[in-house]
């Protein structure tokens, strides 16, 4: 047995039917699942140290602290940030995304600066950046898509770069194409321009290394339900020189210095945005999954996850009325298409009879979607766990599906 195979061993969840078939879950770009590392680290944590940290003078509160900043080494480790306190917990890459436009954006974008994002940003990449542009008086610039093979065009993007631009906004790997964009020469391109930078690394981080100072971004991003670990934990990285000049998101307990009636002092960070309590469990959870993506290997993960998506591009790309979005090859492990006459509502129900779990809809890219002409499209994503003849099988039901809709 290889690798891959032992690895669905790691994944009790795995190990059911559906509908009376073994589970095939190909809906990784919106959650993974979760290892037993994973699990039981959070049992450990309840079972022995639950406490509140940073306030008790008690073990189990001593206990639950250092293992809530042990994992926030362990996730500045993971992203080579250069001190721990560029890493600020929050409920998710949504989360971390509204904190950044909320603090940095309304205290540095001011009416006619420009924001640039890129035509395939999921909404939790957009929407808050709209909302600040609405706040400040601000405009959105979009970097564009070439077309449904998924790329950017930065034919224009000295040009766009020249006007004034506070802030580049940019997704790492598509959530729709797949597609794994040229971030760090888009990052050198705005800082040329002294463009403050944020990568949405929601789909890269638990699949193929992501190192912020190779990138050299000022903000990163990434949610640790896409990467094995619990729903409810995400990060911030934040340069720490930002940071420390950005006022606080939540006003609450644990982020204050001094409060008095009329007036509040406030923590250096991450402190300063980690207002009430933070999510513990959570934390711990994502620590113990980067332990166990560490054990696979990064590099091997992406390589796994690409071949998988290859395989399932090229074997959609030979099925008759398929219409694939995204790179013909090179592109991670998610793969978005278009069935012609088939509604991607209609093939995803098709699947999950046969115990395959996709996605369909407009993957929070409504924009996106409009643009290429469609109202929505269907989804397969991969993760550690899946297997070729997962994708093979996958591949079958797409065929079926349509002779199915089509009365062949
Ligand atoms: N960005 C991208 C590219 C995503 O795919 C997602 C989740 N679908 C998000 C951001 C939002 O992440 P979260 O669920 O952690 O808020």
């Amino acid at each position: 047995m290889n690798k891959w195979a032992t690895v669905r061993k790691d994944f009790p969840i795995l190990d059911q039917m559906v509908r009376g078939h073994p589970l095939v879950y190909l809906d990784n770009a919106a959650t993974t699942q979760k290892p037993v590392d994973v699990i039981e680290a959070l049992c450990r944590f309840y079972e022995n140290d639950n406490s509140n940290v940073h306030r008790g003078l008690h073990e189990l509160s001593h206990r639950s602290t250092v293992a809530y900043e042990d994992a926030r080494d362990k996730v500045a480790a993971f992203l080579n940030a250069k001190h721990r306190e560029e890493i600020v917990f929050t409920r998710g890459a949504t989360e971390a995304v509204n904190l950044v436009a909320r603090t940095w954006g309304d205290a540095n974008v001011s009416p006619g600066d420009v924001i640039v994002l890129t035509e395939m940003e999921h909404h939790s990449n957009l929407v808050p950046w709209q909302m600040l542009a609405e706040r400040r008086g601000a405009r959105i610039e979009y970097i564009p898509v070439t077309g449904f093979d998924g790329q950017l065009n930065l034919d224009s993007l000295d040009k766009m770069f020249h006007g004034p631009v506070k802030l580049l906004a940019c997704t790492h790997v598509s959530n729709v194409f797949g597609t794994i964009n040229p971030v760090k020469e888009v990052i050198r391109r705005a800082h040329h321009h002294g463009i403050t930078t944020l990568v949405d690394a929601a789909q890269s981080a638990g699949h193929m290394p992501v190192d912020v100072a190779e990138l050299d971004c000022d903000f990163l991003v990434c949610s640790g339900h896409k990467m094995a670990a619990p729903t409810g934990i995400g990060v911030l990285f934040g340069r720490i020189e930002i940071l420390q000049r950005m006022p606080p998101f939540h006003g609450g307990g644990e982020m204050i210095d001094q409060v008095r009636y009329d007036k509040s002092t406030f923590k250096a960070p991450p402190m300063r945005f980690e207002a009430g309590t933070p999510p513990i469990a959570g934390a711990i959870g994502l620590g113990a999954a980067i332990g166990y993506i560490e054990k696979l290997g990064r590099e091997a993960i992406a390589k796994h996850d690409a071949e998988l998506g290859d395989l399932a591009r090229r074997g959609l790309a030979e099925i008759p009325g398929v219409r694939v979005l995204g790179p013909a090859s090179g592109g991670a492990g998610v793969v978005s298409f278009d069935i012609e006459g088939v509604h991607a509502h209609d093939l995803v129900t098709f699947a999950d009879q046969v115990g395959i779990a996709l996605r369909g809809g407009h993957h929070c890219t409504m924009p996106l979607h409009r643009k290429l002409g469609l109202a929505s499209s269907s989804r397969a994503s991969f993760y550690v766990y899946n297997t070729l003849s997962e994708v093979e099988c996958f591949l079958e039901s797409v065929e079926d599906a349509i002779g199915f809709f089509s009365g062949r």
